[in-house]
């Protein structure tokens, strides 16, 4: 009997102690005006990418932006945006995010990490608790937005990001215009619908190619997919964005594209995929 009262408390411990964690977290959430998740159904069609010229074309914006990356295998923002070197300040149960300008604050899975080429292995609830922890504890202050890198697929990490964030705005969905990405993003779309995530819309990366000579675009992978299976699934259409090899030379720089190639197709395709973000409704 005794056993089974002191079972009973620890219960009614861990379930006071989750209530105030949560309570923790919906504090925090509540200081940021809209939260977006960017999601794939797999991995290397340029989600990271993606997330780190949505979140910095925000910023260019003007609007005041965290960037979130949640990808605990394989966190790639600190190299995007040449953050590796830098250490994350914390006080107490205090994390502060690592501010790039006035208005972009960033903070990665990978800043928590030893060295670059650590491998986590980490069950399910331990990424759950990971997830939470950064919720709870990182200190954004007032933000117009939170950009969510998550990583690809709808396993834990997704799934307890959007658990978490309880009211979320919604989940950009990137893919390639390929068909086997495409079967991929289907699963994700249905993912979000399931959790009753709003698709904010799908943008199509790596959609043709424009020469860097004569400026013709050539449609490398087939083109139009995306858009086409965005119809399908009744989700809106972001854009697409064409392949340039200087993304590439970016993201291995640390510098952010849409940034010091403003003027690029793809950058203004970057800024068009954006707008719609500017026109949500506040929640709250
Ligand atoms: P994911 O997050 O989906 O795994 P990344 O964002 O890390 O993918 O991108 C994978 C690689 O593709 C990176 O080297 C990135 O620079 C490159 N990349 C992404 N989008 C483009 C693009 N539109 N044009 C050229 N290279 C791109």
């Amino acid at each position: 009997m005794a056993k089974e009262s002191s079972a009973f408390q620890i219960d009614e411990n861990k379930r006071k102690q989750m209530q105030a964690e949560q309570e923790q977290i919906r504090k925090r959430v509540k200081q940021i005006k809209h939260q977006i998740l960017v999601l794939s159904g797999k991995g290397g069609v340029g989600k990271s990418t993606v997330a780190v010229n949505l979140a910095v074309s925000l910023a260019l914006s003007g609007k005041s932006v965290g960037l979130l990356d949640i990808d605990i295998h394989g966190p790639s923002i600190p190299k995007i945006l040449n953050l590796e070197e830098r250490a994350v300040q914390a006080t107490g149960e205090t994390i502060l995010p690592i501010e790039m300008t006035e208005n972009l604050k960033v903070m990665s899975i990978g800043f928590l990490l030893r060295g670059s080429n650590d491998a986590v292995i980490w069950r399910g609830p331990m990424k759950y608790q990971m997830i939470k922890q950064f919720l709870k504890d990182v200190d954004w202050g007032s933000l117009d937005f939170l950009v969510v890198d998550s990583p690809p697929g709808t396993g834990d990490e997704p799934l307890s990001i959007v658990q978490l964030l309880e009211n979320a705005d919604g989940a950009i969905i990137v893919t390639t215009p390929q068909e086997v990405a495409l079967s991929d993003v289907r699963r994700c779309i249905t993912f979000c619908h399931n959790l009753k995530l709003p698709v904010l819309g799908v943008v199509e990366n790596m959609s043709g190619f424009v020469c860097p000579k004569c400026g013709e675009m050539t449609d490398i992978f087939k083109s139009g997919g995306g858009e086409k299976m965005a119809k399908q699934m009744n989700v809106p259409f972001l854009g697409r964005i064409p392949i340039d090899p200087q993304i590439v030379q970016s993201c291995d720089s640390g510098q952010p594209y849409v940034q010091h190639y403003g003027s690029s197709q793809a950058a203004q395709a970057f800024k068009e995929a954006m707008l719609p973000l500017l026109n949500l409704e506040e929640k709250r």
